[in-house]
């Protein structure tokens, strides 16, 4: 299994769960608590546990998953072409898009960048997780601040007091949205401009579109949504011989 020895990688990842889990509880605690919403406080908390669910899921496989480390003593990395720059740090050839991150200690194919909120490298491998963990944060952020700006939503009397612990849960709320839909559009940024994927020979939407399939998993399919589910891809080394 894949993990990364980092003290402050495993803060921010722990920090990361704590803050999900304090604004799930405390939603939960509105919903179903003194003051319950009845039908529709109960239909709002199993959609924030769902939510949640999928959130923390996402994270974890994001953490636990190699994001696509070059194998040490192969000599040259998978998918290297004659020419390419040897790594200083491992020795290795890189292909294209794959660089050295000093906190995993290793060469990343593909990589975008090291996270420390998931305390691992965000690269080819592991970037479904992430895209999966982005959306089901700024999804259950946005339910939050939804019912804390409707209370009619939650099955509440308009008007009626605003729940204790309100504040924290809509300063949780808003950082959680504008942090995970800020990364998640620079994640589908990044699909539509990488030049190293699939799509390296498409231009514009069709290039973008090739990437996140190749992200996410051929062929595509509701399995795209699911934390649980691994990218279906070709081998490593066969990967951009199929269109
Ligand atoms: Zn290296
Ligand atoms: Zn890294």
């Amino acid at each position: 299994m894949w993990f990364v020895w980092d003290p402050v990688g495993l803060a921010c990842a722990a920090a990361t769960w704590l803050l999900l889990l304090s604004g799930w509880a405390a939603l939960l605690s509105e919903l179903l608590g003194p003051a319950r919403g009845g039908a529709e406080g109960a239909a709002h908390g199993a959609l924030s546990t769902a939510l949640a669910g999928l959130a923390l899921a996402a994270h974890g496989r994001t953490m636990l998953t190699d994001p696509g480390a070059l194998p040490l003593g192969a000599g040259s990395g998978l998918g290297a072409e004659p020419g390419d720059p040897r790594c200083s740090a491992c020795g290795l050839a890189r292909p294209a898009g794959a660089h050295h991150c000093s906190v995993c200690g290793r060469c990343i194919r593909r990589v975008d960048h090291h996270c420390p909120w998931v305390n691992n490298c965000v690269g080819e491998d592991n970037r479904k997780f992430f895209l999966l963990f982005t959306l089901y944060t700024a999804l259950a952020a946005l339910h939050a601040l939804l019912l804390l700006g409707a209370p009619a939503l939650r099955g509440h009397a308009p008007g009626s007091p605003a729940p204790r612990g309100a504040l924290l849960l809509l300063l949780v709320a808003l950082y959680g949205f504008l942090f995970a839909s800020v990364m998640l559009a620079l994640q589908l940024c990044t699909l539509c401009t990488d030049r190293t994927g699939r799509g390296r020979g498409e231009r514009g939407w069709r290039a973008a579109w090739m990437n996140l399939a190749d992200a996410m998993g051929r062929p595509p399919s509701l399995a795209w949504l699911s934390p649980c589910a691994s990218p279906r891809r070709p081998r490593a080394g066969a990967r951009y011989a199929e269109v």
